[in-house]
């Protein structure tokens, strides 16, 4: 086993931050996660588990080990009603979407193209266009890092939320992901009930490759591209209020959208109080908010985590003097 010493982090984050770990090791098999972990209690290192880095955010060098989860093995065990895929952690999740669209394997169509690793998926609950992973996820097994001890959780267990799951909670941070179930259907019935989704649409009812394509093409046009200008996707999760709340900024914002979340609270769009708080295209230094998506914070190049770190406390503190909503961060911020 060898571990690396000070290795740079910037190829393993999406911003593309030049910050570098004191100790970097990456993991093919559960054997090589365990010896790892047993070579960090034995030199009493700090550890951060880490996939595709796209959804985490370096605001400081690395003290300690960082473990880089590449478990990359994929089965397939079908049936006449179900397909039962198990991907490793390391697994690209996009890659993941495609082939499995693609072999007859429906279900993952809407998630395309979002970056990282299959891994990472269930800890946010990775969504979009309509659709979340534990939709489709049956169970995710899990080594825990202080016991050594591995499970397998239900997707019951997970907890899972909007962006949010067990794992983002101090009851599930200690575990790490080796690998995700999934039941995916051999039927061709996408699910388009997301608006700009149905909309782009021009087959009715569409198949599943024709959903990955244009899901596809309509975050090309949406999102910008971190290999091109570094960022992490959406910054803030769209925050849910008591509706009550949403009757009295109507009055003020008349133009305010907003979407059903639950009978007592509502979800309002964050890019919307973003934009609408004049944040779209700000530029502070090497760091900015995107000029086309409010949500999306980038780093122009030569920017780094805390000029990052800074200009989201600015814009939560804005949104909640303006609104009185505190906007929750999506990225781990490290
Ligand atoms: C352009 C862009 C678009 C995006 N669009 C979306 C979107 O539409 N929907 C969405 O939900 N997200 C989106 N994201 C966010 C991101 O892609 C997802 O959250 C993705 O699942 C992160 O995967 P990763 O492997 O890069 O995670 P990382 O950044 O490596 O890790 C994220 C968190 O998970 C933990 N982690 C990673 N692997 C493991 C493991 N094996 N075990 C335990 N903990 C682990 C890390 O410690 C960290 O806390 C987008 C990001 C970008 C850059």
């Amino acid at each position: 086993m060898h571990i690396s010493e000070n290795v740079s982090l910037r190829e393993h984050n999406s911003f593309g931050f030049d910050i570098s770990a004191e100790y970097f090791f990456s993991a093919k098999s559960l054997a090589e996660i365990q010896e790892v972990l047993q070579w960090r209690q034995k030199h009493n290192k700090p550890l951060l588990v880490l996939g595709g880095g796209s959804n985490t955010v370096f605001t400081r060098n690395v003290t300690g080990l960082v473990l880089h989860v590449a478990i990359d093995e994929l089965t397939t065990d079908e049936n006449e009603n179900d397909i039962n895929v198990h991907a490793g952690a390391g697994v690209n999740w996009h890659q993941l979407v495609k082939q499995t669209v693609f072999s007859g394997q429906y279900g993952l169509e809407n998630l395309a193209l979002i970056p990282g690793n299959a891994g990472a998926a269930p800890i946010q609950n990775i969504g979009a266009y309509g659709k979340e992973l534990c939709d489709n996820l049956i169970s995710v097994d899990v080594l825990h890092r202080e016991t050594g001890e591995t499970a397998t959780l239900s997707n019951k267990e997970c907890d899972f939320g909007y962006r949010h799951s067990l794992f983002k909670t101090p009851a599930g941070a200690d575990f790490i992901v080796l690998g995700i179930h999934m039941r995916l259907s051999p039927q061709d019935k996408p699910v388009i009930t997301y608006q700009a989704l149905q909309n782009a649409m021009q087959n009715t009812p569409p198949t599943a490759c024709e959903v990955f394509d244009q899901v596809c093409r309509l975050r090309q046009s949406k999102l910008p591209d971190p290999k091109v200008i570094g960022n992490a996707g959406s910054f803030f999760k769209n925050p849910v209020i008591p509706c009550q709340q949403v009757d009295a900024l109507r009055k003020e914002y008349p133009d305010l959208p907003v979407y059903p979340h639950s009978e007592a609270e509502c979800k309002l769009p964050a890019a919307w109080l973003i934009d609408r708080a004049g944040w779209k295209g700000h530029r502070s230094g090497d760091v900015g908010v995107h000029s086309q998506q409010a949500l999306v914070l980038v780093n122009h190049g030569g920017g780094n985590g805390q000029q990052i770190a800074i200009l989201a406390d600015e814009i939560q503190k804005d949104v909640t003097q303006r609104y009185q909503i505190h906007l929750e961060r999506e990225p781990t911020i490290y």
